[in-house]
């Protein structure tokens, strides 16, 4: 079986086998609330699930998993390493802690979440290679990695690097990195999608929602999905989760592509002073 045939058939478009529209879950930490955003994002047809050992819920995500009624082996679930447990033992430990929390064997996608804090690449890497011949993950990525980054990542690893999640929407559309990731081959999920509700203000993309009866978050993933992006909006509520799921009958013509390009801004919603464009 290759990687591509993984995943079970959906309505929702694959890149290299990952399903491009996910759910994200940071700060959906009240258990009860994650398990069911989880279980009904599963039962609406998402097969793709991101969280983070940051995040501080991961049993919950692993419990909404459990309580649907989609097997585990048809969802690609990802998780990311924190910055403190980047050292080569840790990272080994504590993603096998993450394997327990979700009460899962394997997760599909294991990042490193930010190349911060414990991060060396001469170190960090190597261990996350040896997490995929020991099948506690079958992809490795990274996250919020500048081109230089990822290069460099690219280089040390034997592994492939299958994608780098980075913050990107209409307002922060990233032309130079993403030229990147598709010259080295490496997928880019496109986290903060909504740009945490900015996008909701944005006047190109209501009049564009006015005009084809859609919400502006289906306008925002249409787009990114149209530019071969995956996109994991963090969505709570039944609705929301819904809606979004809507962006899969969307489609955006060029003058509306183009009409987009203009939005961008340059302007970032997720910016801790660890990021490495702050450094
Ligand atoms: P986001 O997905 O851009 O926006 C989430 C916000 O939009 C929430 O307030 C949500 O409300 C609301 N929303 C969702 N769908 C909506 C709809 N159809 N209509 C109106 N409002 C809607 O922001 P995000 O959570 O920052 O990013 C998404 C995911 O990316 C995260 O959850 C996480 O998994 C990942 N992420 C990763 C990193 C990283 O460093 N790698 C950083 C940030 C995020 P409700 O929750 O009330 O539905």
């Amino acid at each position: 079986m290759t990687l591509d045939e993984t995943i079970d058939a959906s309505d929702c478009p694959t890149a290299s086998g990952m399903p491009m529209l996910g759910l994200g879950t940071w700060q959906n930490t009240d258990p009860a609330q994650c398990a069911k955003s989880v279980q009904t994002a599963l039962e609406l047809g998402y097969r793709h699930v991101d969280t983070a050992q940051a995040y501080g819920n991961e049993e919950a995500v692993g419990e909404g998993i459990d309580r649907s009624s989609v097997d585990r082996e048809s969802v690609f679930l990802a998780t990311k390493i924190w910055t403190e447990n980047l050292a080569p033992e840790d990272v080994k430990t504590t993603a096998r802690e993450s394997l327990d929390r979700l009460g899962v064997e394997y997760v599909d996608l294991l990042y490193v979440h930010w190349p911060a804090g414990a991060y060396d690449p001469k170190t960090t890497l190597p261990a996350f290679e040896s997490l995929v011949d020991d099948d506690v993950t079958r992809r490795i990525g990274v996250s919020n990695f500048l081109a230089d980054q990822l290069e460099a990542a690219v280089d040390r690893c034997d592994v492939p690097i299958f994608a780098n999640q980075v913050e990107l929407h209409p307002r922060l559309q990233q032309p130079d990195l993403r030229e990147t990731c598709e010259r080295l081959d490496v997928e880019i999920v496109a986290y903060s999608p909504l740009a945490r509700g900015d996008v909701f203000d944005e006047p190109v993309l209501q009049e564009i929602a006015t005009d084809r009866g859609v919400s502006p978050a289906q306008v925002s993933l249409a787009w990114l999905r149209d530019a071969g992006i995956t996109a994991i909006p963090k969505a709570t509520s039944e609705d929301h989760i819904a809606d979004n799921w809507g962006s899969l009958d969307l489609e955006l013509d060029d003058a509306t592509i183009d009409r987009i390009a203009d939005v961008d801004r340059g302007e970032r919603v997720v910016d801790p002073d660890f990021g490495p464009w702050n450094q």
